[in-house]
């Protein structure tokens, strides 16, 4: 039996919103040492929950029973491993552990000259833990890092390895994994259940990718309004113009217009041969600087200072941080570009809701009645802009971004700072009002899905599918968990 690491009992996610006290908490290095842990819990009548980062605001992570920490399952794999069809392009295949941080994979990645098509914001994260909740970034061609999955290893009941693909894999036989015998299932239901599933169907040791060759990208930020930027907002327009979108809102009004102001990003491939200079290779200089020079600590004390002791001031706080977000060009190698920098350090949680194509203007309006009259009644406000992404929709069963084949989704996200006075009161009501458009949470933000009437059964229309998938990997319910709970998840 591998030593539960006793040094650490008391588990928390990055921003202390989850706290959790396991019984075992576990470091392995090898699939073997995940097996026993399996097994060992077991027999002892134990659950298991595999963590990747604690980047998640949700309870998605937490256990009183086993807790394995992944972060030293992180080792590069080589695709020699794998036994490829014979018209496989392995050039393009990359296989990795669970652990391995995103920002490590983009390193390995760089190294061969190659580079994940997309990406979310941010790099801390391990590969598994990110796809598992479907996180992702923007580009209504592009969809979420699930969609770069083409198999996943899954240690599942009884320490038993899966090796599970599409019903037309990549694969003649499964993975080798020394001495350990691997089963390879290859079957689109398997395949659409396990990828996006929240660590209730196993632990995942690795995961086989497809990327694609490195590519720099060209970053422009321009200053606009919601009431022009919406009419743009189209397939023939911005949407369709450009590989990456998204919208930044100020949700307040600032001016006598009427108007709320916005900062558009735009991303897209530009040639190898561009020049950059070092103004080119660095975003807004202000943003650069204040990231330099600022401590954590301090811009996050400041933050909070401000907005819990001057309320009123926030709407012209949130329309300055948007005025220096501004950016003529910035261009880096694609990993950079995608990866919003030093802003991810400041401590804040937040929700983040999938609207359907065809509804998601109507919630921004929405939104912005609501944000105003919170603020005019209790003044309470939400401390960021919020952020309008739009991401290609998904076949996996859970993701949130699940929809018809050539539709997508826009992904609105609600920043809090933490210790914001109010915040996860105002988080709570947005949820619950948002569901009237459509909306699905997130599965690693801040979210109470399962509760009450939005049950995965009313919100996933293939969450039978996937729970038969579950019921056939998990008949002892070894995976199952706080979250499991709430969700009605049940072997
Ligand atoms: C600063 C910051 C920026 C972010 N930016 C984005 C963004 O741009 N886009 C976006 O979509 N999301 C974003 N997120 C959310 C984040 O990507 C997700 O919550 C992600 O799931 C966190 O990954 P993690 O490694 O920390 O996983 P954890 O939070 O540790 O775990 C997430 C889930 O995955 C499961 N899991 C982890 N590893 C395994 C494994 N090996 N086997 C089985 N299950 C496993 C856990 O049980 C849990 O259910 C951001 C979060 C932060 C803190």
């Amino acid at each position: 039996m591998i030593k539960a690491q006793r040094l650490k009992k008391v588990w928390k996610n990055c921003v202390d919103l989850q706290v959790g006290h396991p019984l075992g908490y576990f470091q392995p290095s090898t699939p073997q040492e995940v097996i026993t842990i399996i097994r060992e819990a077991e027999r002892k009548g134990y659950k298991v929950k595999a963590v990747g980062s604690g980047h998640s605001f949700s309870d998605i992570a937490l256990t009183r029973d086993f807790l394995i920490n992944t972060h030293k399952l992180n080792k590069i794999l080589s695709t020699d491993l794998l036994s490829p069809l014979p018209a496989m392009d392995t050039a393009h295949l990359f296989v990795c552990e669970c652990g391995v941080l995103i920002k490590q994979l983009n390193a390995a990645l760089d190294a061969r000259k190659l580079a994940l098509p997309n990406m979310g914001a941010y790099t801390g994260q391990t590969i598994a833990g990110a796809i598992s909740t479907a996180t992702h970034g923007s580009g209504i061609t592009l969809g979420s890092l699930a969609s770069l999955v083409e198999a996943v290893v899954m240690i599942g009941e009884n320490g038993e390895v899966f090796h599970i693909e599409r019903g037309q894999g990549i694969s003649a036989a499964p993975i080798q994994l020394g001495n350990v015998p691997v089963t390879l299932i290859q079957d689109d239901e398997a395949f659409l259940s396990s990828v996006v599933s929240m660590g209730c169907l196993g632990v995942t040791y690795a995961l086989v990718l497809k990327v694609t060759d490195a590519y720099l990208l060209k970053e422009e930020r321009t200053f606009s309004s919601w009431e022009k930027v919406k009419k743009q907002l189209r397939r023939e327009g911005l949407l369709g113009a450009n590989r990456h979108l998204e919208v930044l809102l100020n949700p307040y009004q600032t001016h006598t217009k009427g108007d709320h102001d916005c900062l558009i990003t735009q991303r897209n491939i530009c040639e190898p041969e561009t020049s950059t200079s070092w103004f080119r290779l660095h975003r807004a200089w202000f943003y650069t600087l204040v990231g330099w020079l600022m401590p954590n600590f301090l811009l996050n004390a400041i933050l909070r200072f401000l907005f819990n002791t001057f309320p009123k001031s926030t709407p012209y706080l949130i329309q300055a941080s948007l005025k220096t977000l501004r950016d003529g060009c910035y261009i880096d190698k694609s990993f950079k570009v995608l990866d919003l920098g030093k802003a991810n350090n400041i401590a804040a949680y937040s929700l983040e809701i999938a609207f359907p194509s065809a509804s998601y203007q109507q919630a921004v309006e929405a939104l912005f009645v609501i944000f105003g009259q919170i603020a005019a009644d209790g003044e309470q406000y939400i401390t960021s802009p919020f952020s309008l992404r739009f991401v290609k929709t998904s076949a996996h069963y859970l993701a949130m971004q699940y929809g018809a084949k050539d539709d997508f989704v826009c992904m609105i996200e609600f920043p809090v700072l933490k210790g914001t006075v109010g915040g996860e009161e105002i988080l709570s009501r947005i949820e619950h009002d948002m569901y009237r458009y459509g909306g699905i949470p997130h599965w690693g933000q801040y979210n109470h899905v399962g509760i009450g009437d939005h049950t995965l059964d009313k919100l996933y229309p293939q969450f039978y599918k996937w729970m038969a998938n579950y019921r056939r990997f998990c008949k002892k319910g070894t995976f199952e968990n706080n979250f499991t709970e709430r969700c009605r998840i049940i072997a």
